[in-house]
């Protein structure tokens, strides 16, 4: 993270401490009061009501920087459960220890307040803040053959990467100096040195901080190259004549983690402060953040919202942490949304039954930020890998023909509710059985995954793209007409024209045809998926290579 940054992140979190600092008092005071009305009455609500109240101060507490405070609160927390347990009204000699553990909080509340205050805040360290390296879209091509550069660098640029060109290493030298989070893709052999490609990129990685990406491209296939290659830190090599969809493939792999959408994840926490303080965290390490600090509209968050990962207090006003968990469980959405109870130590060897009730783990408080990161980081890869391979199709990538089916259901709703436009397209490869016949079905194959990952750099993010079948596609488009959208992937129909395609030294190009529906004029899922069918259908009559709007008439 650049200093600016965490500096304001620094400023966030003083203000957040400033803040529980100064609700402090109050909180005490309300202990003490629910304490004097139970000596009045002894009722078992408001004995659950001072518990939660003492609770609280038990997690924040160790939160923010007040750890007497929070130990101090833990024993009297223990005393007043084995009451609620009991089910009886303390005795009088009980009744004057409690007293005397509310007093001590009390106390105790204001010196380690004065402490703090006094040595400054809870101190966050900056390098356990490092989000990912600043990864681009950039590709240097070095590489003496001019022509056989541009060439490369052109196909590069169909597929969105920003492509710059170097036939001489001095000059690509300078470039990398000032732009070093470029993936080089680096010819082997130059005029002066056989093995020239692989000697420059073992010096510059010598030379620099942290290792570049570099990809090797070469006429030859041997173990001498092959190792130079390694050790001067490539992370994969390529013969020539280059197959430009596999090189396109593991350039996609190399970028996959900046194409990534942040995570999102929902803290279900009835403290304000508390929300505002692991907002504050996650948000710097660019997740997406969403709170609910009222139980009863968990739902509506949900289902708007499509948690990654949910971060769940145990204890609540109205409800527990644990029937939250249980209402989720029940939702076939929610099914298997990785659910993180935060807790303290106590809950956890009081509580084992808490796992047992579905939620995935504890985080035990004061959980500290780095952890909590790289914690909520690895279970959500995992969940959004293991929900990748239910939904998406495993040649392309694309989501498949369920999920995508799915989504247009969802998106026609939405976009009826807002009453936004919305289009669908159906896309297919013209004379498709031919390539196969001619090249062979690995050929198809290839096609088939060149036009779906070009269809996903040229859509926008908001777009959303389906292997329906075969050879054939699908696009929604949100807030798009049916004209807008024609345009759009027109342009892409010209692009993919444009695509030279490799089988063994043969070179072909392939073209689509596509038919486009919206939502204006065809109001319900049925009769718009029938309608952009109907388009594709005059596209391949009028011609192929086409893009045809249904109007309805
Ligand atoms: P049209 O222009 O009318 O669409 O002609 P077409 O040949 O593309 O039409 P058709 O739908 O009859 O043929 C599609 C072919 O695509 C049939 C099938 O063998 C082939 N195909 C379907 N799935 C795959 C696949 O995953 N890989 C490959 N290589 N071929 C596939
Ligand atoms: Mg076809
Ligand atoms: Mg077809």
């Amino acid at each position: 993270m650049h200093t600016k940054e965490h500096k304001e992140f620094q400023e966030k979190m003083c203000l957040l401490l400033d803040s529980f600092a100064q609700e402090l008092p109050d909180k005490v005071n309300e202990i003490e009061a629910l304490w004097s009305k139970l000596q009045t009455q002894w009722n078992m609500r408001t004995l659950q009501e001072l518990h939660r109240a003492v609770h609280n101060l038990v997690s924040n507490g160790k939160t923010f920087g007040y750890p007497d405070l929070s130990n101090k609160a833990q024993v009297l927390e223990q005393t007043l459960k084995s009451l609620m347990q009991r089910e009886v009204s303390a005795d009088t000699a009980h009744a004057a220890d409690i007293l005397q553990q509310v007093q001590a909080l009390k106390k105790i509340s204001v010196e380690e307040g004065l402490v703090l205050s006094k040595n400054g805040a809870v101190v966050i360290e900056e390098h356990a803040y490092l989000p990912n390296p600043n990864e681009s879209n950039l590709i240097f091509v070095v590489e003496d053959d001019a022509e056989a550069a541009q060439e490369l660098a052109l196909q590069l640029r169909y597929y969105g990467y920003e492509v710059e060109v170097f036939n001489h290493l001095d000059k690509f030298h300078t470039a990398l100096q000032h732009r070093p989070h470029a993936i080089i893709l680096m010819d082997v052999e130059f005029p002066e040195d056989k093995m020239g490609g692989i000697h420059f990129m073992e010096k510059v990685q010598r030379d620099l901080a942290l290792p570049v990406r570099v990809i090797f491209i070469s006429v030859h296939d041997d173990m001498v190259y092959r190792l130079g290659a390694v050790r001067a830190g490539s992370v994969a090599y390529f013969t020539k004549p280059i197959n430009s969809t596999e090189l396109i493939d593991q350039l996609d792999l190399i970028t996959a983690s900046q194409i990534q959408e942040p995570f999102r994840v929902l803290i279900v926490d009835d403290s304000a402060t508390v929300l505002a303080y692991y907002t504050a965290i996650l948000e710097q390490a660019e997740m997406t953040v969403k709170v609910v600090s009222n139980p009863m509209e968990l739902l509506e968050r949900l289902s708007d919202f499509n948690p990654d990962i949910i971060l769940m207090d145990l204890y609540m006003p109205g409800c527990n942490g644990i029937e939250l968990t249980r209402v989720i469980r029940q939702m076939d959405d929610f099914f298997s949304t990785p659910i993180v109870y935060l807790a303290t130590e106590n809950d956890f060897n009081t509580q084992p039954e808490a796992m047992n009730l579905c939620g995935d783990d504890f985080l035990v408080k004061p959980i500290d930020p780095a952890y909590l990161i790289s914690s909520i980081t690895s279970r959500v890869t995992r969940a959004r890998s293991i929900r990748s391979l239910v939904i998406h199709d495993g040649l392309t990538g694309l989501l498949n023909h369920t999920a995508i089916k799915e989504e247009l259901a969802r998106e026609v709703v939405r976009s009826s509710r807002l009453n936004t436009p919305l289009s669908f397209a159906m896309v297919d490869i013209d004379f498709f059985k031919k390539i196969n016949d001619t090249y062979g079905h690995a050929a198809g194959d290839r096609v088939i995954k060149s036009l779906a990952r070009l269809l996903k750099q040229r859509l926008r993010e908001t777009d959303i793209v389906g292997r329906y079948g075969g050879e054939e596609f699908a696009v929604i488009m949100n807030d798009t007409d049916a004209i807008s959208a024609a345009k759009v992937i027109d342009e892409i129909r010209n692009v993919f024209s444009h695509l030279l395609h490799l089988s063994h030294d043969d070179e072909f190009s392939v073209n689509f045809s596509c038919g486009i529906a919206d939502l204006a004029h065809f109001a319900d899922v049925a009769s718009l998926s029938e309608a952009a069918d109907k388009a594709l259908y005059q596209a391949k009559q009028r011609g192929r290579n086409k893009v045809v709007v249904n109007s309805g008439d």
